[in-house]
């Protein structure tokens, strides 16, 4: 493609000069200009009968690594390549055009509600998803789509692409090769989220955010083992927020580590104080086992506080180890070299082959609430269970079953020879006080430091 500093001017018309601002010179495609001329064109042509219209935004994920990995021209050879699979694929009338960088718009005049929208964006993600061709290697990229329709979405193609990008974002934080149609709701969840977000990021920088600790005991005997530490957070304005909630928005917004780190530090002080033969049970979440700092980062916190690596276990999930297998393994063979013990969490949910029990080196195995609430009332739980029991005395694992919540439970684990279980029938989860207090009463040793 011609550049406009390449033209002799005198021979640059006035028509040309109007094509080459409203084009993108990389892929030829039109550009934000021909997208904002296409809507002014359309609002102006159904002004006596405004029927509704669809803009949408494809976003490639994971971009910025393949620019980083294969060098910025592989990048631009793979967004002509996006740019030629769009303008062969999209319908009569419509307008594809490239903003900045890997993000590329549509403008749909015939698409007026959300199934439609849908359907288009299911299409495109179809087409982008085939492999591309870099001559010595193919490459796959997914994208992420946010679609807006006129009027509901905005009357103003400023206010109507600013909807798409809300929804374009959506789609991001849910992942890859999301697809998602703006709404009033879906403005409400992102406005909650981000209030969400500057909330947690001052609980944490104020210390508000607290550990309890739930015991861990032997099912032949009572005797607590252990506790698993859980966060908790209860602000003053947004009342209790549950970690399912507060921890997976850590990880999207990228502060987990900081968030673990106040977490994991609190937790061992805490643990400090008890018997010494009891272990603290801290839970990883999956975003960290895809960082290569984390090992250190664990093993420099315990140092700090002065806690035994050997008394600490870390519970992480299948799906977490599956996600970048590598570096996890890594991060788990460094940790277990230090002492630290690594259990399977909610064991039994995810996709687990049982395979991969042997590939990553775990000690301990806990079998999910889900599978322990029914082993009374549903044999395929039972049997399910004591499998599980089976294969992980062949394997040498030793076993926790969650969400104990009644003595029947409780027995029948004991019966088909589970060592240890948690759940609200041995103890809810309760502040390091509580906890330390339930220590003395039950005349656990906790030894000087405890007195202190
Ligand atoms: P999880 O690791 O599976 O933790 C067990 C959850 O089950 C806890 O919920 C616990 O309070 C609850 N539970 C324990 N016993 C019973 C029972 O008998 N019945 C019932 N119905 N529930 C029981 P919680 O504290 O709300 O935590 C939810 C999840 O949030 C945790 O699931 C874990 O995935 C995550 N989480 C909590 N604390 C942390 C943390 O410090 N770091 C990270 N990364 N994740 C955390
Ligand atoms: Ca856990
Ligand atoms: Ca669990």
């Amino acid at each position: 493609m011609m550049m406009l500093a390449d033209m002799p001017l005198a021979s640059v018309s006035q028509n040309e000069l109007q094509t080459m601002a409203y084009t993108d010179p990389l892929t030829g495609l039109g550009n934000r200009y021909r997208m904002r001329d296409r809507i002014a064109q359309i609002s102006a042509e159904r002004a006596a009968d405004p029927a509704p219209f669809t803009i949408g935004i494809a976003n490639l994920d994971s971009f910025k690594p393949i620019n980083d990995l294969f060098g910025s021209a592989a990048g631009d050879e793979i967004l002509c390549q996006v740019a030629h699979r769009l303008k062969a694929c999209i319908p009569d009338g419509a307008v594809v055009t490239r903003h900045d960088g890997d993000e590329f718009a549509f403008v749909l005049p015939l698409v007026f509600e959300r199934a439609s929208a849908e359907k288009f964006g299911q299409m495109i993600r179809e087409v982008l998803s085939a492999p591309y061709d870099l001559g010595d290697r193919n490459v796959r990229l997914s994208a992420s789509f946010g679609f807006a329709i006129y009027p509901f979405a905005g009357e103003e193609f400023d206010e109507l692409l600013k909807s798409a990008e809300t929804a374009l974002y959506r789609s991001k934080r849910r992942g890859r090769s999301q697809i998602t149609v703006y709404s009033r709701e879906i403005a409400q969840e992102m406005k909650r989220a981000t209030q969400l977000e500057q909330a947690l990021r001052n609980a944490i920088i104020s210390d508000a955010i607290d550990v309890h600790f739930q015991t861990i005991v032997s099912l032949a005997n009572n005797q607590v083992l252990g506790f698993e530490a859980l966060a908790r957070w209860n602000d003053p304005d947004l009342g209790f927020v549950s970690p399912g909630v507060f921890v997976p928005l850590a990880e999207e917004r990228g502060f987990i580590d900081a968030l673990s780190e106040t977490l994991l530090r609190k937790a061992a002080e805490a643990a400090l104080s008890w018997p010494r033969e009891m272990f603290l049970s801290f839970n990883l979440s999956s975003a960290q086992l895809m960082d290569p700092g984390t090992s250190a980062n664990v093993l420099s916190i315990l140092g700090r506080v002065g806690f035994d690596p050997h008394r600490l276990e870390l519970e992480i999930t299948e799906t977490a180890v599956m996600g970048s297998a590598d570096t996890a393994n890594r991060i788990i063979a460094d940790l277990r070299q230090a002492g630290v013990r690594i259990s399977l969490d909610d064991f039994g949910t995810g996709q687990s082959s049982l395979g991969r029990l042997r590939d990553f080196m775990f000690d301990k195995i806990k079998i999910d609430r889900a599978f322990v609430s029914r082993i009374n009332s549903d044999r395929a739980s039972e049997h399910i269970i004591k499998a599980i029991l089976t294969m992980c005395e062949g394997l040498d694992l030793e076993v926790v079953a969650e969400g104990i919540e009644d003595y029947s439970e409780a027995a029948k684990l004991r019966m088909l020879g589970c060592g240890m279980g948690q759940g609200y029938y041995f103890g809810k989860p309760a502040d390091s006080i509580a906890t330390l207090r339930f220590l003395h009463e039950n005349e656990y040793d906790t030894g000087e430091r405890a007195m202190a």
